[in-house]
């Protein structure tokens, strides 16, 4: 027991505004699971984002029910409200931060999101705090980003000696967007997200407009 309790806890931070969660999503969460041994993945559905002022996201409290309702039969997959529950803009360094406070300094915690956003990393609120708090794995699907992304994670290491953590996963052909735009387009959404996402989305006419 003892051992167990001095030993590291290990977990990754999922980031996304998950509008909606996908397939896409959870397979990219067991696979960092799997890759960096941890104990267990909390999803943080996004509350607001500074860049997301050009889109209105759909309501905070429907992202977050479908995050619950397609992490709900993996036992290592854990939701949080915090990002959608703290006032103002959310930003990653408080979320971490909060997440320090809470788990204590023997943690490691890796944040997992898409690469588009991790390319811009440059730009967040405190990009050397959050780089000394936590690790960072961005993901994406096969050839997808090519050389360009290399260069740019190059220069990130470079200018903050910390290295962003690739991950490719081919599932990743699936995409909000393009669920979104299914659904307004009347086409199927059948096998790119769980079946009670769909009778969610279709509940409450999500994504119609
Ligand atoms: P986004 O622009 O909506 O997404 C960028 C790309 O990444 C999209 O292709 C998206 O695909 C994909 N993606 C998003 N989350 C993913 C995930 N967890 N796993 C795999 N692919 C994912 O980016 P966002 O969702 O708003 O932001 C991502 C995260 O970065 C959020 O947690 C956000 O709070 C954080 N962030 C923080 C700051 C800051 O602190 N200043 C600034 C920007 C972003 P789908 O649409 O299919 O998900």
């Amino acid at each position: 027991m003892k051992e167990n309790r001095k030993s590291k806890i290990r977990f990754a931070v999922m980031g996304g505004t998950f509008d909606p969660i996908h397939y896409g999503h959870l397979v990219t969460a067991v696979a960092v699971m799997d890759e960096y041994y941890l104990d267990k993945v909390i999803f943080m559905p996004s509350g607001n984002p500074p860049h997301k002022m050009s889109r209105a996201t759909s309501d905070a409290n429907h992202r977050y029910l479908m995050t619950v309702l397609a992490t709900t039969t993996n036992p290592y997959f854990e939701v949080s409200k915090a990002e959608i529950d703290r006032a103002g803009i959310t930003y990653t360094v408080d979320t971490i931060r909060e997440l320090r406070n809470i788990y204590g300094e023997n943690t490691e915690i890796y944040f997992i999101t898409g690469a588009d956003a991790i390319l811009e990393i440059i730009t967040w609120h405190n990009v050397e705090e959050l780089f000394r708090m936590c690790f960072f794995v961005a993901a994406t699907r096969p050839g997808f980003h090519g050389k360009d992304m290399e260069q740019k994670l190059n220069e990130i290491k470079s200018k903050y000696k910390k290295e962003i953590f690739k991950i490719e996963v081919p599932s990743l052909a699936i995409s909000s967007t393009d669920i979104r735009g299914r659904i307004k387009n009347g086409k199927t959404i059948r096998y790119l997200l769980p079946e009670a996402i769909e009778d969610y989305i279709r509940k409450f006419n999500l994504y119609l407009e």
